[in-house]
């Protein structure tokens, strides 16, 4: 099956209000959608999520330099059709913008070959399980604390046993305040995880760990900037609680260094950063080879396929901001998300929210 033309199309939605953690602030959530077209009138799709950050970049890296590349290529080889990206990135550089754009072309051919055999994607890899666990997202420190608890045990009545909350504001007092209130709100047997966003340096980081020790903190995430791998392997030593990191990270190099420094326990790839799902395989691989698990970075409807196939997979991420897209929502039920059984990706959107939300 011959690749007949890339399009994409960019949505944005509104927010309510803007959301920060303590690096960004956040005031619509926009897409870009990414379809492959293959022959017969078969379509393989994906999308970046991408704010108001670099959107025409973005389009642009997959509109202007990667379309030519695989428009006529075969749809079905797919490590193929990588590598042809890869190469002819390598001058502009395969991280940052190109990555994405190799990664959501990756993802649009796994969706075309699973829709062109009639088949799930997670099948097609190997399934390892037909439910993944899922956490709760969120806990924004834009948050009021009745926002932030309200957030949260809501999470818990719809069903999830797990939920993440955003720490790294100025002072640590701060947000050892808030996780305290959110560990006495959501009681014991909901496990919590916090994110820093790279806030902190490893001393911050530290002090905020031994404060919060009895509240029973799953994964401390990006605590300190990403490229501090000296400061990673030195938190391993010095904290408790397990430091999970990557979701920034373009490739499969700086992951191995993290993690034959014994420096990061869990790998948490972006599968558009990272190059698709085709590179998230290999890295839970890696990672596997030094007894690390691996846990998703946002892209739930996506990574949900993936991490179904690997053994080493501990949780996706859950936001809801795909939804009004969608003509199937995720469901959650026990903390677990079923993996969809419909051909490809399963992520069926609906025409009129794609016509109501495209940026012309
Ligand atoms: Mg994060």
């Amino acid at each position: 099956m011959k690749i007949r033309d890339v399009k994409t199309t960019l949505l944005s939605l509104p927010l309510k209000d803007p959301i920060a953690d303590s690096t960004h602030t956040l005031k619509t959530i926009d897409w870009i959608l990414v379809d492959v077209c293959g022959e017969g009138g078969l379509v393989g799709g994906s999308h970046m999520l991408t704010f108001d950050y670099g959107r025409e970049l973005l389009r642009g890296i997959v509109d202007y330099e990667l379309k030519d590349v695989v428009v006529g290529m075969d749809a079905t080889l797919i490590s193929s059709v990588w590598q042809a990206c890869w190469n002819r990135v390598e001058y502009i550089g395969q991280a940052g913008v190109a990555a994405w754009g190799i990664g959501a072309i990756d993802i649009a051919l796994w969706d075309l070959l699973g829709k062109s055999l009639n088949c799930p994607v997670f099948r097609l890899l190997g399934a390892h399980r037909e439910q993944v666990p899922i956490y709760g997202s969120g806990g924004w420190l834009t948050y009021s604390m009745d926002q932030l608890l309200a957030e949260v045990t809501s999470y818990v009545h719809q069903g999830f046993t797990a939920v993440k909350m955003k720490v790294g504001s100025r002072e640590t007092q701060y947000d050892v305040d808030r996780v305290r209130a959110v560990r006495e709100a959501i009681g014991p047997k909901i496990q919590l995880m916090v994110d820093a966003n790279q806030a902190w340096t490893p001393g911050q980081a530290i002090e905020f760990s031994r404060k919060v020790r009895d509240c029973e903190i799953f994964w401390l995430e990006e605590p300190i900037q990403k490229d501090d791998h000296g400061g990673y392997r030195a938190l391993a030593t010095a904290m408790d609680i397990p430091v999970a990191a990557g979701e920034r990270e373009y490739s499969l190099e700086a992951f191995r260094d993290l993690l034959a420094q014994r420096a990061l326990p869990i790998v948490q790839p972006d599968v558009l950063r990272l190059g698709g799902i085709s590179r998230c395989l290999k890295l839970a691989h890696l990672a596997e080879t030094f007894n690390a698990r691996v846990a998703s970075h946002f892209y739930k409807e996506i990574d949900i396929h993936w991490m179904a196939t690997v053994n080493n997979g501990l949780f996706l991420e859950y936001f809801p901001w795909l939804d009004p897209l969608l003509v199937h929502p995720m469901e959650v039920k026990n903390g677990m998300a079923r993996v969809p059984d419909r051909p490809g990706l399963g992520i069926e959107l609906k025409p009129e929210a794609v016509q109501e939300f495209r940026v012309p």
